[in-house]
């Protein structure tokens, strides 16, 4: 499909994609949830909510499917997403352009999502004939202990506007290699984008046969709505496992409901990242990296770097390099391939970076940058400068999540103390420490060191890859999704012990002699 569509309205883009991928106009052409392009504020389409009644009997649906594919061998379960991730190479260009015209998204990081959930399918095809348990040596004499790996049943995702597809893939691959069905809700601010991922999954299935037969219908379904929707999905007793990306306050709401009913909660919640920039650090490539990760995606990532803390001795000469990057950074429409900065998703958020930024200057910070921008025929989008704050302090809004691109930047003396600032925030998702002093950067990676899911030394905290886990601690929910062993969330354990004896001796020598 061409995408030369430099005339075209967002909406005629979007739908044009749409239809390209198999998507029936129906489906994105009524209903209440308005899908809203942050681009210029225009409406992309609109999608039906799903009741709790409608939640429900998707649930119901999958749970029948769960009951057919959990037999069905694990590599051959792989095979169904290898096509998805075959589907997804095809489609990448497209979708990615989607991706960007729903969330605001600049043009590579929207392709860049399409390449993740590209590379998530390639690691759960592999992983297919890898889910591996453990022999165990058993204490009694002709006895064989083992750990087995079953699937759970059904998987509910609920996922975040800023990472509209690549979180459902990270969860759906593993979640189905694994035996699962999956239901999922989407943000309602980004529906299309899932509807088109639906699309490119039923590509899939019609592709599938395992010994002449298909996979069975309702797999892999989406629900459009809001929390109550989300809820129904949390609330139901089929849903054994519930992985929840969003803010920690949808996580507070969430956690307890899970817990109640004992299902497994897999939650990837708020973040408020720091970097520590050290005497010896590269200062070039520092400069680059916070840029990238404070800048980046207009700030609206779970990783964006929030806080950066600057040795005295550097400050003076990291600063202005600092100020030359957020002043040159090109602002504007994410499908111009030279800016770099596009929308915030949308008034609310502009909203609360403007109350995060008037709060800081009260508390007597200097704030560079932050204004909104305009930008030439969208009026009714929330472009904005990146805010770049001074601060004496780690205080006010700083200590809190604002999903917008704000650093505060404040000066430290002591490496320990520096420490002790990134660590003294509710939040531990991602950190980074910028040295070539190799003293500095074992500390950082100790058990003294960074707090956080994610540790990284001369690297921003943000743009993980897909191999390792990924997720942080305390109010970031402690959920690990992806690579490693991130898999094993999404199965039940099975400790199994046989006796091929014909002797019943009893473990820690218990008699019983009947
Ligand atoms: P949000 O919390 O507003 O919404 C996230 C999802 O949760 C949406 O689908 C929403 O409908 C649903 N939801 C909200 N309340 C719910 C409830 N009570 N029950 C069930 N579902 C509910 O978040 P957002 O604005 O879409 O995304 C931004 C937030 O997500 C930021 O805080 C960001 O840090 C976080 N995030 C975290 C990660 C991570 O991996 N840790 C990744 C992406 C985004």
């Amino acid at each position: 499909m061409s995408l030369d569509m430099a005339a075209a309205t967002p909406a005629d883009e979007a739908q044009t994609i749409l239809l390209g991928l198999g998507v029936p106009a129906a489906r994105f052409a009524q209903g209440p949830i308005r899908a809203r392009c942050p681009i210029d504020g225009s409406v992309l389409g609109h999608v039906v909510r799903h009741d709790a009644a409608e939640v429900c009997r998707t649930i119901e649906a999958a749970g029948a499917a769960y009951l057919d594919w959990r037999s069905t061998p694990p590599p051959r379960r792989g095979e169904l997403v290898r096509l998805f991730g075959e589907a997804l190479r095809t489609a990448k260009t497209e979708l990615g352009r989607l991706v960007t015209l729903e969330t605001g998204k600049i043009v590579s990081e929207g392709l860049g999502e399409v390449q993740e959930m590209i590379d998530v399918c390639d690691f759960a095809v592999g992983l297919s004939r890898q889910l591996h348990g453990l022999t165990i040596a058993s204490e009694r004499p002709d006895h064989r202990m083992s750990e087995l790996w079953r699937p759970l049943g059904v998987v509910g995702i609920i996922s975040a506007f800023n990472f509209p597809v690549a979180v459902w893939a990270w969860n759906a691959a593993l979640a189905l290699v694994c035996g699962n069905a999956v239901v999922w809700k989407p943000s309602e601010k980004t529906p299309l984008t899932a509807l088109a991922v639906q699309a490119l999954f039923e590509v899939a299935i019609a592709r599938f046969r395992y010994e002449g037969s298909a996979a069975p219908e309702h797999l892999s379904a989406v629900v459009f709505g809001g929390a109550e929707t989300g809820e129904a999905i949390v609330d139901h007793p089929k849903v054994r496992l519930v992985s929840a990306t969003g803010s920690t306050a949808m996580g507070r709401a969430v956690a307890p409901r899970l817990a109640k009913r004992f299902a497994r909660p897999l939650l990837e919640l708020g973040g408020n990242n720091a970097a520590i920039v050290c005497p010896s650090a590269d200062l070039e490539l520092a400069t680059r990296a916070v840029a990238f990760s404070a800048m980046g995606t207009a700030g609206q990532r779970c990783t964006s770097l929030r806080r950066l803390f600057v040795h005295e001795d550097i400050y003076a000469e990291l600063l202005p390099r600092l100020r030359r990057a957020y002043e040159n950074a090109p602002i504007g429409d994410p499908r111009d391939l030279t800016t770099l900065i596009g929308p915030l998703i949308d008034g609310r958020a502009q909203e609360a970076m403007s109350a995060a930024l008037d709060a800081a200057r009260a508390a007597g910070a200097r704030v560079h940058g932050g204004e909104r921008v305009d930008v030439p025929g969208a009026e009714d989008a929330f472009y904005v400068r990146p805010a770049f704050v001074e601060v004496d302090d780690q205080t006010g809004p700083m200590l809190e999540e604002t999903f917008a691109p704000i650093l505060y930047v404040m000066r430290y003396q002591q490496l320990e103390n520096a420490i002790r600032l990134n660590n003294a925030v509710a939040q531990g998702l991602s950190s980074s420490i910028f040295t070539n002093d190799l003293r500095e950067a074992e500390l950082f990676l100790s058990e003294r060191g960074s707090d956080c899911g994610i540790a990284n030394v001369n690297i921003g905290p943000s743009g993980a890859e897909i191999g390792g886990a990924f997720g942080g601690e305390k109010d970031t929910g402690g959920g690990r999704d992806s690579g490693s062993d991130c898999w094993k969330t999404y199965m039940r354990r099975v400790t199994s012990t046989v006796n091929f004896g014909s002797e019943l001796p009893l473990a820690q020598g218990v008699r019983f002699d009947i």
